[in-house]
């Protein structure tokens, strides 16, 4: 038997069966079946998440195979998808017809279904976390049953950012608009003390900024500008040479640790379509590292300066495990599992060496020294926040549990992992 490892290979699938179903009456069928006999159902999408969060010691089913089928609400303003296509598809679908997305994560790979689910955000003071641009869902619920739900509708706010805990969602409406350019600009060894001097300015000095350290030293290595441009207008006169003592770089293949410079999205102010431009990785390429462990944090931003402070702290005992740490924006939202829940975001992400040991070491000191700022994990990220602290920081996962109890009382969709971190009730 082959055993069935997520993208990174940091968790093996305990499930006894995964199902790639080619069909929304074939998900149905597969959860109707197994509630009838008492047996659990996981949804899977592209394995992009480093934890056993999708595993069952039921079934796994995966809609990626399921036509991605988009249908156009023009007067709505909105695309109707396969919950299991991947951002780039459908990017590329929306761009042919002069269409956008409001933003991307910095994988083009990963599934919608799955992106929404655990709250995947890109950044942008202004932008919300991709989940935020959600306007409906056609989910398979617990008896088996298609179920359409809207923005509006009570609970929705609960259902996107769903962590698969309620169903398996087979079709997602995003909010679309015109298409628009981006160009990416990098910055290299900027001053820390000139970013934090005005943490809300810098952050929002473009479109999406993406601050990228090793935590050492009094610089920050990289500071990626994903500037908007005015339609018709790709001169962008204020996209500077120089930006808080630092020099931009004139280079088109930027670099990131260990990572091919061609898998990377165009930069050196080439101007570009918005899907080429927003992810950090290019949908034909071998996206990150791959050999990778992942943790991320969503702090408040107005808290930004001093986190930094308490994590530059610990940059010794950091920056040997770590590949790169990136920080990123994203603007308040009211879904209930958001990590931008009620406030405006500032994600600490860490992408570690593949050393699970030292990891799981260095994690305290990080989450002690987050604790003050009420850190909320990324649900699809390692980290070792218990149950209970999860619930004093993201305030509605008391109300998102009695939701999907509601909703599937049987527990068709727990699984260990939700329970561990009280998003389902024990069983
Ligand atoms: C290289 C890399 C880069 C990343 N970049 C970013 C980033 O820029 N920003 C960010 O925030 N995160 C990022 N992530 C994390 C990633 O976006 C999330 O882990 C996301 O959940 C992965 O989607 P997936 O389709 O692979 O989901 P999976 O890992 O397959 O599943 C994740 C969860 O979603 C649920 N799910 C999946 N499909 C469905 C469905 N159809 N219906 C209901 N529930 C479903 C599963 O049950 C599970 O709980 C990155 C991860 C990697 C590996």
């Amino acid at each position: 038997m082959t055993l069935e490892r997520n993208w990174a290979g940091t968790h093996t699938f305990a499930a006894p069966r995964i199902v790639n179903a080619a069909s929304v009456d074939e998900v149905r069928a597969l959860v109707g079946g197994a509630a009838r006999t008492g047996g659990r159902v996981r949804a899977l999408g592209t394995r992009h998440s480093f934890t056993d969060l999708a595993d069952s010691d039921g079934t796994l089913v995966t809609v990626i195979d399921i036509p991605a089928d988009p249908v156009l609400d023009e007067a709505a303003g909105t695309v109707t998808i396969g919950a299991g296509t991947r951002y780039g598809i459908a990017a590329a679908w929306l761009a042919e017809r002069g269409l956008a997305l409001h933003n991307m994560g910095s994988l083009p790979h990963i599934s919608i279904g799955g992106a929404i689910a655990t709250g995947t955000h890109g950044s942008g003071n202004g932008n919300g976390i991709l989940s935020t641009a959600v306007s409906g869902l056609d989910y398979v619920d617990a008896q088996g049953d298609l179920v359409h739900a809207r923005r509006g509708d009570p609970g929705f706010d609960g259902l996107v950012v769903g962590l698969g805990a309620y169903g398996v969602v087979v079709r997602v409406t995003l909010d679309v608009q015109p298409a628009y350019r981006v160009r990416q600009d990098v910055f290299r060894d900027v001053p820390w003390d000139a970013v934090l001097a005005d943490f809300e300015a810098a952050t929002g000095a473009a479109y999406s900024v993406s601050i990228f350290t090793n935590w050492l030293g009094d610089t920050i290595e990289q500071v990626w500008w994903k500037t908007r441009l005015t339609p018709g207008d790709d001169t962008m006169p204020e996209v500077p040479d120089s930006w808080l003592e630092a020099d931009r770089d004139p280079l088109t293949a930027g670099n990131l640790v260990e990572t091919d410079p061609n898998n990377l999205t165009l930069q050196g102010g080439v101007p570009g379509e918005w899907w080429e431009r927003l992810p950090h990785f290019r949908l034909e390429s071998t996206p990150s590292n791959g050999d990778e462990i992942q943790t991320e944090y969503f702090i408040d931003r107005a808290d930004g300066p001093a986190a930094i402070a308490a994590l530059r702290a610990l940059g010794e005992r950091i920056a040997p495990l770590l590949l790169v740490t990136e920080l990123r924006t994203a603007a308040a939202d009211k879904l209930w599992l958001s990590g931008a829940y009620h406030r405006d975001m500032l994600a600490v992400h860490f992408t570690w060496r593949n050393l699970p040991e030292e990891v799981h070491a260095v994690l305290p000191a990080i989450e002690e020294a987050l604790a003050p700022f009420g850190a909320r994990p990324h649900w699809g990220k390692l980290n070792l926040l218990s149950a209970e602290r999860i619930a004093e920081v993201s305030p509605r996962v008391a109300d998102a549990r009695d939701l999907f109890e509601r909703l599937d009382p049987a527990g068709t969709f727990s699984n260990a992992h939700l329970e561990r971190i009280g998003v389902r009730r024990p069983r």
